[in-house]
């Protein structure tokens, strides 16, 4: 028996009749560009979260997860509405009310993802959600459906308005690639990245600082991209080349250049970052990665000087490639380094960070892996 389903068992007094297995994440490349139609290159990391799911008869729904002591939450079938039921618990029933299922439910989640880190626990948790529904009511939704209904659920249900990349790749991964995937119409490439075998890893740097900036600098940021969308008078970024934009210059305020400058560029690197990982140039890869974070931090200016420190004391100390991920005044860097140089470079931040007199960083280790899956 599957240990979640014995700890069911336990907590809901009968067995569950379906489990689901998703993924969390790690964006290699393409930041704050998935809200400019641009493209991404997530990878899943072997972190899961599983949910164990069984119907009942009443007409509540009962969430418990193993990270919140296994206590039980309940809403009454009736109440589904978006922001209703505890806090950690709309992100479960959020993709239920997405999904349209409204009969009685007991989920159990058990999450490995870690929280809160940029790794995307939240998609993993809608998406491990997701799959295990679409199986027991035999919905046959496609797995963009099924990514679109997630992200659904966090932007409504939640109320929180992230892109559709997390819930993709948490669905769409596969073992050993990145997935390059086009933000305007959800069309994927699976691109090998199978680093272990050559002696690779993914270094996840979680600073563990977040900056009061966070949310009004990122709206102010996305706020540029669009007055230069405006004022170029185009239909998106995507749609203007580095040349033109740069000779359509005078065109625009010194700030919304710069900007914008960052996203039109970053679409840029994500395509060229491909080619390089199609030609098994890893070197040249790692030199784009850090290209981005220099441009995330000169030119969009979202970095901080924790990011900032992680980043440049990987790079000092072997890794190919070091950039800040995700919203940014905080959160996590990767750096793509030689296995052998692991204790080395978190050795090095870790006393950097000491000396800067910065919150001690947490680390993790991220491999691409297979997407959401049944587990029985
Ligand atoms: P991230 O997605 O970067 O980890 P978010 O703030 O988007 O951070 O999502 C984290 C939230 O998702 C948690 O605060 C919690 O509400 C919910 N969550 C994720 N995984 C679990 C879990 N295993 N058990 C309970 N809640 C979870
Ligand atoms: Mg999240």
């Amino acid at each position: 028996m599957h240990p979640l389903a014995s700890k069911f068992q336990e907590v809901f007094g009968t067995p569950p009749d379906v489990i689901a297995s998703a993924p969390g994440r790690v964006n290699l490349i393409g930041e704050h560009v998935d809200f400019l139609d641009g493209f991404v290159l997530p990878f899943a990391i072997s972190d899961a979260t599983t949910v164990a799911i069984a119907k009942n008869s009443s007409n509540k729904i009962r969430c418990a997860s193993i990270q919140k002591k296994g206590a039980v939450s309940t809403i009454d079938c009736a109440n589904i509405a978006p922001k209703s039921g505890e806090a950690w618990a709309r992100y479960p029933i959020g993709v239920l009310w997405s999904l349209g299922i409204d009969t009685g439910l007991d989920i159990l989640v058990d999450g490995q993802v870690p929280l809160g880190a940029g790794l995307s626990s939240s998609a993993a948790l809608e998406c491990a959600v997701a799959t295990a529904i679409n199986e027991l009511f035999n919905l046959g939704l496609t797995l963009p459906e099924l990514a679109r209904a997630a992200q659904r659920a966090e932007n409504i249900y939640v109320g929180m308005p992230c892109g559709i990349m997390d819930q993709s790749v948490s669905l769409m991964a596969t073992e050993g690639n990145a997935l390059l995937l086009d933000t305007r119409d959800l069309s994927i490439e699976q691109i090998p990245f199978n680093i272990a075998p050559l002696g690779l890893e993914l270094l996840v740097i979680d600073t563990q600082v977040h900056h009061a900036l966070v949310d009004g600098g990122y709206a102010e940021r996305r706020a540029s991209c669009e007055k230069a969308i405006a004022d170029l008078d185009i239909t998106s970024l995507r749609d203007i080349s580095i040349s033109e934009f740069v000779a359509r210059k005078p065109e625009l305020d010194e700030k919304t250049y710069l900007r914008a400058f960052h996203g039109v560029t970053e679409m840029q690197r994500v395509l060229d970052a491909v080619t390089l990982l199609k030609a098994g140039d890893f070197v040249g890869f790692g030199e784009i990665v850090t290209a981005a974070h220099i441009s995330l931090r000169d030119y969009y200016t979202v970095s901080c000087p924790e990011l900032n420190l992680a980043v440049d004391t990987a790079l000092k100390f072997g890794a190919l490639g070091s950039r800040m991920i995700g919203g940014g005044f905080g959160g996590s860097a990767i750096a793509l380094i030689k296995a052998k140089d692991s204790d080395l470079i978190k050795n090095e931040i870790k006393s950097g960070f000491m000396k800067a007199r910065f919150k001690s960083p947490r680390f993790f280790s991220a491999l691409p892996s297979a997407g959401a899956r049944i587990i029985n």
